[in-house]
Formats: structure tokens, C-alpha cells, sequence
């Protein structure tokens, strides 16, 4: 449709990548995503939400890096159980066979 009214900030995103809407930084997972959001939910009382992002400071502090693309990412990735090939034959990942 609009072929240059296109935001600088817009990037293809792939498998669990994603950009947090509220301060537009990039992630690499939906857990480094929830990593950075902190404070409570709105409560069932009409308590409203204080829910927020970390700063970068904050998301430092927390092990937090900014890989090489621009994503961010926690300091846990690898640590967990294999990601299950659940793709079809179009998956973009790739394994590391290089070097
Ligand atoms: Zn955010």
C-alpha cells in the first residue's frame, strides 16, 4: 500500500522477536519482553495500572544486552530447554553451522 510513508523504526520482525509499543525498543523474545516491563497490573478495583518500562540504565542492572541487531535481549538465553522446531519448511532460522 504505502510504499514510502514507511517509519525508520519499522523492522521485519521474526519468530518471538517483537518491539515493545510504549517505548519502541526491540526484543528478542516475549520473555526479554516481559523482562522489561515492571510495577503492578491494574487491579480489580479500579486500582490503575502502574504497570511501565525499565529504562536502559534499569535493563542493564538486570543482565540485560543489546545484541548486535538491536534487539535486547536477558541474560538467560541458552540457559533454558531447546526451542522446539514447531516451523514449517519456510523457518528462518538458522542453525549454526557456520565456522
Ligand atoms: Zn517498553
Amino acid at each position: 500500500m504505502d510504499t514510502n510513508a514507511r517509519p525508520a523504526t519499522r523492522r521485519h520482525l521474526t519468530g518471538d522477536r517483537n518491539q515493545c509499543p510504549t517505548c519502541g525498543a526491540f526484543f528478542n523474545s516475549t520473555y526479554a519482553f516481559d523482562a522489561h516491563r515492571t510495577g503492578p497490573f491494574g487491579g480489580a478495583q479500579g486500582e490503575p495500572s502502574r504497570r511501565r518500562c525499565l529504562t536502559v540504565d534499569e535493563m542493564r542492572a538486570k543482565g540485560m544486552t543489546l545484541n548486535q541487531a538491536g534487539f535486547w535481549m536477558t541474560a538467560r538465553r541458552g540457559l533454558g530447554p531447546k526451542p522446539i522446531a514447531s516451523c514449517g519448511q519456510d523457518c528462518e532460522i538458522q542453525a549454526d553451522t557456520g565456522a
